[in-house]
């Protein structure tokens, strides 16, 4: 990368920096404040109470109550925690869990190994925009159904799910409902209560904090074993020494973004409704995804007859940061298994690439953005 010039950050899906305020809160924590909070010294007392002020931000945030908030090292141990815990714990009752086809791998590689283990996994499919079959759902319901996992907004192309629906079919059938909201939290409202949700994944660099660090919501009453074992920490459910500054991060990022919220999604809606139209403007574009129920930072377009490899190469050599949309499937020959659940062909999965922005995303970085790729598809048509 040209170090003279500034970088235009358009992933903010995988990854997001974090933000000054946040980076000072989390500063006294790694060397004035370094105490075990396990341990029980009038030293380790401050580092105990700090934990516990970014337990009751994450509860607030959500609307749950602070014992069901416990921390873990980010989404992906959430989701692994969520469902071995809850396939392990509840066996005796049943082997099934339904999820859908579009998960993030973290759930979806977990359910291939829980198949392996014997459990049987339904994946419910989605329609063209992305979103969930409940009648899909409703009719995979078993005697011997423990679990349903089903994200609450789509990495790859933003779609936002029918997440209350979900949490009413599963109440009414008496099956634990989770969500990795890992994309959700920090950019559209989510109440636990108001949704029926029994477990949630979070993950804090995804919305201005510091990576290595999230959180799992279990609702009081949900039977789920521990994935790791060790210590007493997080009330006997979660074993490690708390990665207190981390948590401190969390918990300041998600009480930010939550007030930061209402103004920063009507101007992120604005920014990402324009881009979308301009985009469209070039010939043989469409747009994946769900224009209605979808992400405030997403969009994610299908460049006709130009390989998306080929494109993100030519915007970064621009200076621009996009990607195909999943880590996973960068650099690899697969085509993306979220765009191939819409029904797009293989030759149209490999032609899409995400745009997604975020709080430091600017007009002006939009406008120039705009203005390559019109430049860059021209030429490669041409050329
Ligand atoms: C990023 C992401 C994860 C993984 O979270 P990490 O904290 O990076 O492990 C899981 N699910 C979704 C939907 C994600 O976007």
């Amino acid at each position: 990368m040209n170090e003279n010039k500034k970088i235009i950050y358009l992933d903010y899906s995988a990854t997001t920096p974090i933000d000054k305020e946040v980076l000072d809160e989390m500063q006294p924590y790694f060397s004035e404040f370094y105490g075990n909070p396990s341990s029980v010294s009038e030293f380790s007392k401050e580092v105990k109470m700090a934990i516990d002020v970014a337990r009751g931000k994450v509860s607030e945030a959500i609307n749950c109550k602070r014992e069901e908030v416990f921390f873990t090292s980010g989404g992906t141990e959430s989701d692994n925690w969520a469902l071995i815990g809850t396939a392990i714990a509840k066996r005796e009752k049943g082997n099934h869990i339904i999820t859908s086809t579009i998960e993030h791998p973290a759930i979806l590689n977990t359910c291939r190994y829980l198949e392996k283990l014997g459990f049987k996994i339904t994946y419910a499919p989605v329609d063209k925009y992305g979103i969930v079959n409940l009648e899909y759902i409703k009719r995979a319901i078993t005697t011997k159904t423990i679990l349903v996992s089903v994200m609450f907004a789509n990495n790859e192309i933003g779609s936002i799910e029918p997440i209350r629906e979900i949490g009413e079919i599963c109440k009414n059938n008496n099956i634990v409902f989770h969500t990795d909201a890992v994309q959700a939290i920090g950019h559209v409202p989510v109440d636990v209560e108001e949704l029926k949700i029994d477990m949630l994944s979070m993950s804090a660099h995804k919305f201005y904090g510091p990576k290595g660090i999230g959180v799992l919501y279990i609702k009081k009453g949900i039977k789920i074993d521990n994935y790791l074992h060790g210590g007493e920490q997080e009330r006997a459910k979660r074993a490690g020494t708390e990665n207190t500054a981390a948590i401190v991060g969390l918990g300041k990022a998600i009480e930010k973004s939550n007030l930061d919220m209402p103004n920063e999604n009507i101007r992120l809606i604005g920014l990402r409704d324009r881009f979308i139209q301009e985009v469209l403007k070039i010939k043989d574009t469409e747009l994946n995804g769900d224009m209605n129920n979808r992400l405030p930072g997403n969009v994610n377009i299908c460049f006709n007859g130009v390989e998306a490899e080929t494109l993100l190469m030519a915007l970064d050599l621009r200076g621009i940061c996009a990607s195909v949309g999943s880590a996973c499937s960068a650099g690899s020959l697969e085509p993306s298994h979220v765009l191939m659940s819409l029904g797009l062909s293989e030759k149209k999965a490999k032609s899409s690439i995400r745009f997604s922005f975020g709080k430091w995303t600017t007009e002006e970085e939009i406008n120039y953005t705009i203005t390559m790729l019109k430049d860059i598809i021209n030429n490669i048509k041409e050329g």
